[in-house]
């Protein structure tokens, strides 16, 4: 028999891993909005919360991306991501371009 596998080309597959943490963290956002959120998302998003408000790539509410930092871990100079700040911390995949948390 023979298969039809569909290779998603290596660029794609970054869009889409990036796609699915943006929903993530809206459809957490949400569950918090209406309180169903679980503790430990909650938790994990208040702690990264307390690092983003005292980072001077927080611009309102958005990792601006007109703004640049050195990552934490391998010191190159990076862009902020560009993410709403209230969603990123409630994705649990998501990580901080400057690797903070
Ligand atoms: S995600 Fe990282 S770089 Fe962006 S505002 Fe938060 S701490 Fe700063």
């Amino acid at each position: 028999m023979e298969r039809n596998y569909t290779r998603i080309p290596p660029n794609e597959k970054i869009i889409m891993s990036q796609l699915n943490e943006i929903l993530l963290g809206w459809g957490n956002l949400v569950k918090d909005r209406i309180g169903i959120l679980d503790m430990n998302t909650k938790q994990l998003a208040e702690s990264r919360l307390l690092i983003c408000n005292s980072c001077y790539l927080r611009v309102d509410n958005i990792c601006s991306p007109k703004m640049v930092g050195y990552n934490t871990k391998t010191k190159e100079l990076k862009k902020g991501c560009g993410c709403n700040i209230s969603a990123k911390t409630l994705s649990l995949q998501s990580k901080c371009p400057l690797d903070r948390w």
